[in-house]
């Protein structure tokens, strides 16, 4: 029997509740395969901040450090509870992107899929949604202005001032649009590459690399597409995606917007690969405009798990399990408050009810032989 180590990270806001549901799916999947799962749950964000001193605590580190694969809720704080911590200690910089660093996890994923059994949820009409929407993001998560030099002062004319560098080397470049074109390969083999060349020098560099690395594939075809222009066609045409490839910043954004074609950032799961260690998170933030009442929807959270079965630990079969039972769940008329309003004829469910459903559809498949 094989043992997995995964650290568990709750996180803040909602990050607890819709994480309580995927250790729920996680550990009926302990139960119907031969594995074993090592759970250690440890302290992460801004609560992490304010009962520790330290957003991203050593004791994390180093349980981080000793896992298999991380699982990490989302955190982040309110506007007016970010002001309660210093700068550079605030969640995203003291913790998440520290995290990204440290393990160097420069691939990230983000499914963007609704099966037509489920397209109601979309607010896209439904001749636009067609047969359902699936597309993946690949963003490049370690690099660009998130994590260049930061510089802020007052200037020679006493004004406030902040400098901030969006540095790639072609190194970084060519390892995320190789692995955006073996994932193309593997799909329907054409690759959108997102980029803002008419302006960025940046972007300028990462078509050059782009057209060295597409010699390694040249059964992929390549459709070149402006960041703001994408932006437009994932509204009026987003059967015309399916890998697409960008940098860190226009990838935070574009899969947000991915998540409002869906219905929800709740439909948004992730995995962000290093080369020796992955964590899986959902694309969104702790939500604390929702936070305590029961309401989150846990798929982005469950969905993340079904994602580090499948790559970290090689469960296919039972990741498309837990896939099918999410979207099952759906598909039989149940709803979280966040995919439909009130009248629309689905019947309401809870974070919790929503989990039980899950495990009570996974727990009736047959397991994988
Ligand atoms: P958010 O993603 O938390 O929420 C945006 C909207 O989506 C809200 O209306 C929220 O209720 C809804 N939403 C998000 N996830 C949901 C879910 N699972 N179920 C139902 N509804 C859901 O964005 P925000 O409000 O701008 O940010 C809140 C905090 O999260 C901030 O502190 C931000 O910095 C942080 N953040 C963290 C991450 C991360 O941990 N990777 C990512 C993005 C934002």
């Amino acid at each position: 029997m094989k043992t997995y180590k995964i650290a568990i990270l709750p996180g803040d806001g909602i990050g607890p509740e819709i994480m309580r549901e995927a250790i729920k799916v996680l550990k009926l999947v302990e139960e119907r395969n031969d594995v074993k799962f090592d759970l250690m749950e440890a302290a992460f964000g801004g609560q992490a901040y304010f009962d520790h001193g330290d957003a991203f605590p050593e004791a994390t580190k180093k349980i981080c450090d000793e896992a298999d694969a991380i699982i990490k809720g989302p955190i982040g704080l309110s506007h007016e509870e970010s002001k309660k911590i210093p700068v550079d200690m605030q969640p995203e910089r003291g913790a998440l992107l520290p995290m990204r660093r440290r393990y160097n996890t420069f691939a990230n994923y983000r499914p963007v899929s609704l099966p037509k059994a489920i397209a109601h949820f979309s607010p896209l009409k439904a001749e636009i949604v067609g047969e359902g929407i699936d597309m993946i993001m690949v963003r490049e998560l370690v690099g660009g202005l998130y994590f260049g030099n930061k510089e802020v002062g007052v200037n020679a004319d006493g004004l406030r001032y902040v400098k901030e560098t969006l540095e790639y080397n072609e190194g970084q470049i060519s390892r995320i649009l190789r692995e955006a074109f073996k994932l193309a390969s593997r799909r329907k083999k054409v690759l959108h590459n997102i980029h803002k060349s008419n302006v960025l020098k940046s972007s300028v560099l990462w078509n050059e690399i782009l057209d060295e690395v597409h010699a390694d594939f040249p059964d992929v075809k390549v459709i070149h597409m402006l960041v703001d222009a994408a932006a437009t066609h994932l509204c009026l045409n987003p059967g015309q995606f399916d890998v697409m490839v960008m940098e860190n910043m226009f990838g935070d954004i574009l899969s947000d917007q991915a998540g409002g074609i869906l219905g929800s950032l709740g439909l948004m799961p992730s995995a962000c690969q290093g080369p020796e260690k992955s964590y899986y998170e959902p694309s969104h933030g702790s939500a604390p405009d929702i936070a305590g009442k029961g309401i989150a929807n846990p798929y982005s959270m469950i969905g993340s798990v079904a994602m580090m079965l499948e790559m970290s630990f090689g469960m296919e079969k039972e990741a498309q399990n837990v896939w099918n039972a999410m979207q099952g769940v759906f598909a039989d008329g149940f709803s979280t408050a966040d995919l439909s309003k009130p009248g629309a004829g689905v019947n309401m469910i809870s974070t919790l009810e929503f989990g039980d459903k899950v495990v009570a559809k996974l727990r009736a498949m047959p397991k994988v032989a």
